[in-house]
Formats: C-alpha cells, structure tokens, sequence
C-alpha cells in the first residue's frame, strides 16, 4: 500500500454535504457513506480528528436574517453541530470505528466537555473523536473550529471535504471555464479571496504551517486516496 502523507489529520466536514441528495437535515445513507470511508483510514492507523458543520440544519446567520439576535442564532447553529456530530458517531459506532464525542459547549448528559488532553489520549488509543459544537463561540464558524483544534491537537494536516474536488478560479457548478488549482498559497486564497475557507481560519493555518488539502468527499474513497497524495485535490500550504 502506498504510504499516507500525514500521520494526524482533522478532518472537517460542512453540514452540506451529510444532507446528500436531500434538502435539509440528515441523510443517514449519507453519513454512512462518509463513515465508511473514515473507517478506511482510521483503520490504516491514520489519527483522526473530525469536525462537522451544522449548515444542514441551521446557520446562525440565517436566523439573524430574520430578525433573531445573532448570538442565540449562533448558539443554534453550535447545536445543530453537535445533533450531526452524534449522527456521524453512531454510523461510526455501527461499523465499528471506536469514538469520543467532545462539544465545546457542555453537555455532559451528551458527550465529553472538550478536554484537550483526554482529546489526545483517545486518539493514542486509536479512537476517533469528534469535535462538536465548533469553537464554543457566536460569531464564529465550524471552519474556525476546524482550524483551532487541528492547531491545539498538533495535526500534520486539516482536510476540508466538500461537494466539489478542489479550490476552482470560480464556482464550476456555475462558471464551466472554471480551472482548479493543484496547488495554492495561504496568501493566494487571502488575497484573491477564495471561497475555501474563513480568512480566521487560513490565517490560523498560516501561523502554524499546516497544510489545508480540499477534496470531494462525495466520491467514495477519495479520502484515503488522496491521503495518499492521489485523487483530485488541491493543496494550500
Ligand atoms: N457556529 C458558531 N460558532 C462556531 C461554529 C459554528 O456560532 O464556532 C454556528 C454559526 O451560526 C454557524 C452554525 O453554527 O452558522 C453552523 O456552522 P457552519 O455554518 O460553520 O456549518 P457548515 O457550513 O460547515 O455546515
């Protein structure tokens, strides 16, 4: 087998895409499927940190649209996290993938408060832990999560699986000359102002130098693919 790149990964995954072909919430067909492919490489001795989005139930922003105060709108985004972080910890459970859920906000009726250091001790023991409720904080998102705890948990690289298969010059759902990069700067993204991820969570990734890989995650087995430097992804570093 070919050698994976990195040894600790976090893995995030927006709320979007466990909704698979439905339009809202959870598709269980869905999260099995992502689960699947997290076994493959949890399996290959891969340490794997996860942390899922809530936009398939609720988006802070989205309340605060509508009127609602956009702290309370965010502190429902948080928990639509941690329902999807449950999700995708029972089809883990189901096939066999050892996990801990932490959530940022406790709820120990629920799962673990985020501990850092029993965080790392799951993960020696080769359990996969799922990272809910994103930084804990309004006014952020699961992508600034995603990056705080690849930071705090000192991992080699922070995947970011999406519906498309990499960082494109424009949307290719809208724009077919669209072209993707293989390869990027922290400073290209910042600067031409890709829609990747938040410019909080780049500039994280920047400060401590870990690696941002952007993939399809609809295609059963890109991950350890491209884990092992194959597939179609694209590399900011
Ligand atoms: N959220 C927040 N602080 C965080 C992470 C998330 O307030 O640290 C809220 C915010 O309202 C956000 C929602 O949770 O809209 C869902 O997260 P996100 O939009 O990042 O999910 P994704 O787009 O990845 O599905």
């Amino acid at each position: 087998m070919t050698a994976m790149r990195y040894k600790r990964i976090l893995l995030k995954v927006s709320g979007e895409v466990l909704m698979g072909d439905t339009p809202f919430g959870i598709d269980m067909n869905t999260v099995a499927a992502v689960a699947g492919d997290v076994k493959q490489i949890a399996e290959a001795g891969v340490e794997l940190c996860l942390v899922i989005g809530g936009g398939n139930i609720f988006r802070g922003l989205a309340g605060a649209a509508k009127g609602m105060d956009r702290a309370n709108a965010d502190y429902m985004g948080m928990l639509a996290t941690v329902m999807n972080a449950l999700a995708m910890q029972d089809a883990l459970e189901h096939i066999g993938v050892s996990t801990r859920v932490q959530s940022a906000i406790p709820m120990p009726t629920v799962c673990e408060p985020l501990i850092r250091r029993r965080a790392e001790r799951h993960l020696e023991k080769g359990r996969v832990v799922i990272f809910a409720a994103g930084t804990g904080n309004p006014y952020f998102t699961t992508d600034s999560g995603a990056a705080l705890r690849a930071a705090e948990m000192n991992c080699d690289a922070l995947f970011k699986g999406t519906s498309v298969d990499g960082v494109y010059t424009a949307d290719p759902k809208k724009d077919p000359a669209a072209k993707r990069f293989d390869r990027l700067t922290y400073h290209d993204v910042l600067a031409k102002d890709l829609k990747v991820m938040d410019a909080s969570a780049i500039s994280l990734m920047r400060e401590n130098g870990i690696p941002i890989v952007v993939f399809s995650i609809r295609e059963r087995g890109n991950l350890m693919k491209v884990l092992q430097g194959e597939g179609v992804h694209t590399v900011i570093a």
